[in-house]
């Protein structure tokens, strides 16, 4: 099986690493717009080669993992160029713009449209890893509009990678993701800026940080390259929640100023219930 990857990155390179152990023969073939990326996925032995134009015509697969806004003209340029019996996935953050992207395109029934519910806030071909995606979800969205012998292709590498497969359509998906991973990104990088900005001067402060902190704010160490443009194509479900997040920020500073700590126990006794929600749901090893 011959694959090409576009965005050796940390989602593409371990698909990469993944495919290599799962599949006999395979040959990975890596495109990127970095030519730094290209080379370390290279010397990393995450590619066979690099992509030239030449080998678009003989791939059986491809996986497109750029930014969602790279995303929007990489795809179609994709579809552009493979053959009628190549399948292209991709594991964009946002879903309903990359689908209407390519709505259109005579190879529509070529593209599975893929989220894979895993990953870190590490970036780059030197981030990818084994086992990224073992026990974790791919979100899949409008499978009725891929070619049925192309979805199969498409699930056994799901299966041999060890994910499980939740289908949505597109709205739904930005919608439900806004929550559980958009606004985290937005809540752990806004924390991190307001600590920032009051102990500029006492860095000190930062030797008191325990688990806790660091825990809330690993993901503020996310590429913005990455996130600026997922929350502008998400831009309305993303300011729902942050209207939602706001008002309950508001009023337990304002439960604190009026003195009213029972309630603030009650809110968070309430909230521990997340321990039980999320007891045996199939979440990602990183919260990504
Ligand atoms: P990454 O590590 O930064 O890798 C992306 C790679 O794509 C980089 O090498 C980047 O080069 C390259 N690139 C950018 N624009 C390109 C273009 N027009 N053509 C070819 N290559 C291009 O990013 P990632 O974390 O793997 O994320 C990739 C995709 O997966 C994104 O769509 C993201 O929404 C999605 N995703 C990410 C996660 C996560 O936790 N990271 C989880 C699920 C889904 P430069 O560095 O030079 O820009």
């Amino acid at each position: 099986m011959k694959v090409g990857i576009v965005g050796i990155g940390l989602i593409g390179g371990s698909f990469a690493v993944d495919l290599r152990k799962e599949y006999r023969n395979v040959f990975l073939v890596g495109f990127d717009i970095s030519p730094e990326n290209q080379e370390r996925a290279l010397e990393l032995g995450l590619i066979d080669k690099k992509g030239e134009a030449s080998d678009w015509s003989s791939l059986d697969l491809v996986i497109v993992t750029v930014p969602v806004d790279a995303m929007l003209k990489v795809l179609p340029n994709v579809l552009d160029q493979i053959s009628d019996d190549c399948l292209v996935m991709d594991a964009g953050s946002t879903k309903r713009q990359i689908c209407e992207a390519v709505a259109g395109h005579p190879k529509r029934r070529n593209f599975l449209a893929c989220h894979p519910i895993a990953g870190t806030e590490f970036s780059g071909p030197t981030a990818a890893h084994q086992g990224l995606y073992e026990g974790t979800t791919m979100i899949i969205c409008e499978v009725e509009k891929t070619a049925f012998k192309l979805q199969e292709r498409g699930m056994e590498l799901i299966n041999k990678v060890g994910m499980r497969v939740r289908y949505m359509n597109p709205e739904a998906h930005d919608k439900h993701i806004a929550y559980v991973s958009h606004l985290s990104h937005i809540s752990s990088f806004m924390l991190g800026k307001t600590v920032i900005d009051k102990e500029e001067n006492e860095r000190d402060i930062f030797d008191l940080a325990g688990s806790g902190f660091e825990s809330t704010v690993r993901l503020a160490k996310s590429s913005p390259d990455m996130w600026a443009p997922i929350f502008e194509q998400n831009k309305d479900n993303v300011l729902e929640t942050l209207k939602e997040y706001i008002a309950n920020l508001r009023d337990f500073k304002e439960k604190m100023e009026e003195g009213d700590f029972k309630s603030v126990y009650e809110q968070m006794l309430n909230t521990n219930r997340i321990k039980e929600i999320l007891k045996g749901i199939p979440l990602t090893k990183t919260t990504k």
